[in-house]
């Protein structure tokens, strides 16, 4: 019995758990996981609930969405916008995102380069022109090197409750395992690719001969450069209108990587001024134990538990007046400002005119007061 069908429920009523769509998007997470692609198209992408689960994936930078309907993509399109934490915390990754209005019969070059392009239910909802030309548009023009391609099984529609005919009354085929089978062997062929089978929603215990409630195959491209075909018009013009884009902030982009390191030189600074002050106040109360007087002024003076913190003692910060003075060296010592900037010239460039510094430039000043950011 297979974990995802629940025993007991096959009376004639199938229940998958999870759903049968879980299920797919969960394999294309899957082979996401697996194959690790950056860019990603979804053919037939309908209310972009594939886009959304495919963007919490790292490795990819370029999702785009694609269908024959601009009104299903829009009705959920925003939640693929980002989020107020993506601004407050950019990543390392950019991330752009891409839904496009146009079919899959037609080519545009906005689908060029993609390591994976997936195409979930769809080719059922294909004209019989339209699915003649999809091979040619997506395995010889697009030739991602991945493509996978899901379509219900119709020997399963036996099991599927109040299913007579077609499982959707837009389907305008269902292909049995044969057929789908033939038809991507012939496609993979063609294009120089390889195919294997496999689906999701297992057959109850005892009908496994029927397969899986959907088919799935999964191309995988033979030559890892150009497909081994040469598409003769890869230079086609523009067809598909965008519809929605998004562009994730991120640490790539110098105005993000500024704003997050000339936080993150602040936080360190503080953290370093208010361990240098309670040193310094504990110095001075053991004075005071011991002696009645007291120095008006403090003194430059350097701390221990800034030394803890992995301080060097050549860029020790010292305390002046009502000033305290951080060395960048210092700063650039902690390991989240060196991640960010990387070299000691890009942490000095980037903060420049952003923070109070000495004359010289490699100087951080803060005021020895409680100070609000
Ligand atoms: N992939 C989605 C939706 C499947 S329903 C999912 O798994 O949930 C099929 C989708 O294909 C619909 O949103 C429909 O508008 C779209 N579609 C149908 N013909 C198309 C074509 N020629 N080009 C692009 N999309 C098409």
């Amino acid at each position: 019995m297979d974990k995802n069908f629940k025993e007991g429920q096959f009376q004639g009523t199938i229940k998958f758990t999870p759903p049968l769509s879980k299920q797919r998007y969960q394999f294309i997470k899957d082979l996401v996981a697996k194959y690790r692609p950056k860019k990603v198209a979804d053919l037939g992408c309908a209310d972009c609930k594939l886009l959304w689960m495919l963007k919490f994936c790292s490795c990819i930078e370029v999702l785009v969405g694609l269908d024959i309907s601009a009104s299903i993509m829009r009705e959920k399109m925003h939640m693929l916008s980002p989020l107020p934490v993506d601004y407050l915390q950019p990543t390392e990754r950019s991330l752009t995102v891409t839904l496009y209005h146009g079919s899959v019969a037609h080519k545009d070059p906005c689908m060029l380069g993609f390591d994976l392009v997936t195409c979930i239910e769809v080719i059922e909802h294909l004209e019989e022109s339209e699915l003649n030309k999809f091979p040619e548009v997506v395995f010889g023009f697009m030739a991602p090197s991945i493509v996978v391609i899901s379509t219900p099984n119709v020997e399963f529609n036996t099991l599927l409750p109040g299913v007579t005919s077609f499982r959707h009354p837009d389907h305008k085929f269902e292909w049995n395992r044969a057929q789908f089978q033939s038809w991507a062997l012939e496609t993979a062929r063609r294009y120089d690719y390889s195919v294997e089978f496999t689906g999701v929603g297992h057959s109850p215990r005892g009908m496994e001969n029927i397969g899986f409630c959907t088919q799935i195959g999964v191309f995988l491209r033979k030559c890892p450069q150009t497909g081994g075909f040469a598409p003769s018009d890869k230079s086609s013009e523009t067809v598909y209108k965008t519809v929605f884009k998004a562009v994730y902030p991120s640490l790539k982009d110098e105005k993000y990587l500024q704003n997050t390191l000339v936080g993150e030189v602040v936080f360190t600074a503080q953290i370093i001024k208010q361990s240098l002050l309670n040193h310094l106040m504990s110095e001075r109360e053991e004075r005071n134990d011991n002696t009645t007087e007291r120095k008006a002024q403090l003194q430059p003076c350097f701390s221990k538990d800034t030394r803890k913190l992995g301080v060097e003692k050549s860029m020790e910060p010292f305390v002046k007046g009502n000033v305290v003075y951080v060395p960048l060296k210092t700063i650039f010592s902690f390991p989240k400002v060196n991640q960010l900037c990387g070299t000691f010239e890009k942490l000095c460039k980037l903060i420049a005119g952003k923070v109070k510094l000495s004359s010289g430039g490699y100087v951080l000043l803060l005021s020895t007061e409680h100070e609000d950011g």
